[in-house]
């Protein structure tokens, strides 16, 4: 025991490396839905390398605390993974990535009120002075951008939750408050880095801090969160970051780096799916056009929607040679991933052309109906991306649109008084035939209503999904019987 804690003690930088090495090439191979079972397995196994570094390292003497918050994190995390509905992921994404935040923060307090130099930082080869301005500039910066990530990330989670309102709340002059509030955060940092002994400089850059986070992310609006989500994933990593600098811990810096890095990539792919302007997300500058109040959507679709039945759907789908299965939100909270799965094997052992057009923000998580329907083995090569799907599209003899609302509203086009406006959707109104299935004409997540549930073209199935979508395979077997 005591060869592997000297081990482990004398060459931990290099094992943290390992685990960087781990999560890169685990995050290469998560880019590609083959590959990312493995790439999630070798990630899992970089993380098991820098905890049974962490657990070794002498500088630990007593492991009764450790053991204790492992025992509750442990069971707070397996209970509320198991308990969170399959629809409140992103809210539970955004709640941990608060916690990653807040606790990056509460850390940074309670070294800095500790009043002694981590050992790491006591190696530098500086003298006491510089290396204690190191750590109190780090513990600012750790405290800042903690701080701003749990403030922004309860946000995040309260309007996703419907806690508050989805609005967009903008402070007056909010751009001239954030500047304000950043120029007396620096402030605060340098006296903190000066004059550690005021534990009022302290104060000062968290109440500032939480403002900050707080006045950034009420400004976004309810559909515009998918970007914000992956904006904090981003956060949450430089916090991590910020206080491996605290510690001198190359792990922390190296991973922190990493998460913060791909959380931006990812924010960069929502904004590009969303038409929002990268840099303007950066500075809290989401605010979609002024909303219109809600149209009165029996007004609009009074008289003109064509509904139908599975029957009819079955016959539609026998004169079909190319099909597009279009998932939205309403797939995922019917579970009807192998209702559709049965349709499609159906169509294609009658040897039909489909595909899924699969929109990436489709559902209320990046990637949820990637997941959904690799869970059920749909091929790989089935499902279409956005620019792939638009191609497609008006070649295709029958869209059928299940649980999906927003991703397919022609208002995004040209409606500038709507919080969709701008947003790429999927073409699904140049398809020869659409059919929708849905439950009634509620809107979707931006709350307003859908023109091409008039369209010529367009037939409404007014159903649950998995019943409808099961009803419909009964009919089309029906028919070849
Ligand atoms: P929408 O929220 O626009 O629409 C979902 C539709 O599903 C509703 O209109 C609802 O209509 C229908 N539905 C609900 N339950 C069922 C059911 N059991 N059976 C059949 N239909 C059902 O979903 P989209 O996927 O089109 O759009 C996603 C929206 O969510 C976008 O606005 C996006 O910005 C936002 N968002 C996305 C995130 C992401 O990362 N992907 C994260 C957060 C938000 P009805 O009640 O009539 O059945």
């Amino acid at each position: 025991m005591d060869f592997l804690r000297n081990v482990a003690t004398e060459y931990q930088t290099v094992f943290y490396l390992f685990t960087v090495i781990f999560f890169i090439f685990g995050l290469k191979l998560l880019t590609s839905a083959k590959t990312a079972r493995k790439g999630n397995l070798l990630s899992a196994l970089g993380m098991l390398i820098a905890i049974t570094a962490t657990l070794l390292y002498k500088g630990i003497l007593s492991y009764d605390l450790i053991i204790i918050g492992l025992v509750i994190g442990s069971i707070i995390g397996v209970v509320s993974a198991y308990a969170v509905d399959m629809r409140a992921i992103p809210q539970f994404v955004a709640i941990l990535n608060g916690f990653g935040g807040g606790v990056s923060a509460l850390v940074a307090i309670v070294e800095f009120l500790k009043g002694e130099l981590p050992v790491n930082v006591q190696k530098l080869p500086f003298d006491e002075a510089t290396k204690a301005m190191y750590f109190h500039g780090a513990v600012s910066l750790d405290m800042f951008v903690g701080t701003i990530t749990f403030w922004g990330s309860m946000v995040a989670f309260a309007k996703l939750q419907r806690l508050i309102t989805e609005r967009p709340i903008v402070l007056p002059a909010k751009n001239l408050i954030n500047f304000l509030l950043l120029v007396g955060i620096i402030v605060f940092a340098v006296l903190l880095t000066l004059y550690p002994e005021n534990i009022l400089y302290m104060i000062g850059i968290l109440v500032l801090a939480s403002l900050l986070g707080l006045s950034l992310t009420l400004a976004v609006g309810g559909a515009d969160m998918p970007v914000v989500i992956s904006l904090f994933i981003s956060y949450a990593g430089l916090s991590a970051g910020t206080l491996g600098f605290v510690f001198l811990n190359h792990g922390l810096i190296m991973v922190g780096a990493l998460v913060g890095a791909s959380g931006l990539i990812l924010t960069r792919i929502m904004a590009k799916s969303m038409n929002r302007d990268f840099y303007g997300i950066l500075l809290g500058n989401i605010t979609p056009p002024e909303m219109a109040e809600s149209k009165d959507s029996k007004d609009f679709y009074q008289g003109k929607v064509k509904s139908t039945t599975p029957e009819e759907v079955a016959m539609i789908l026998e004169s079909a040679n190319t099909i597009a299965i279009v998932p939205g939100y309403g797939l995922a909270v019917a579970q009807a991933q192998g209702a559709v799965r049965d349709l499609y094997n159906e169509l294609t052992k009658d040897g039909k052309e489909v595909y899924f057009a699969i929109h990436p923000v489709a559902g209320r998580m990046p990637g949820h109906m990637n997941v959904l329907l690799a869970e059920v083995d749909i091929p790989y090569d089935k499902l279409k991306t956005l620019e792939e799907s638009n191609e497609l599209l008006p070649d295709t003899d029958v869209a059928i649109v299940v649980g999906a609302n927003d991703v397919v509203n022609p208002m995004a086009r040209d409606a500038k008084d709507t919080p969709i406006y701008g947003m790429p959707i999927l073409d699904v109104d140049k398809a020869k035939t659409v059919i929708v299935i849905k439950r009634s004409l509620a809107p979707g997540f931006a709350g307003i209503p859908n023109p091409l549930f008039i369209k010529e073209n367009t037939l409404m199935l007014f159903a649950d999904a998995k019943p409808g979508l099961s009803e419909i395979l009964r009919e089309y077997k029906g028919l070849k019987s």
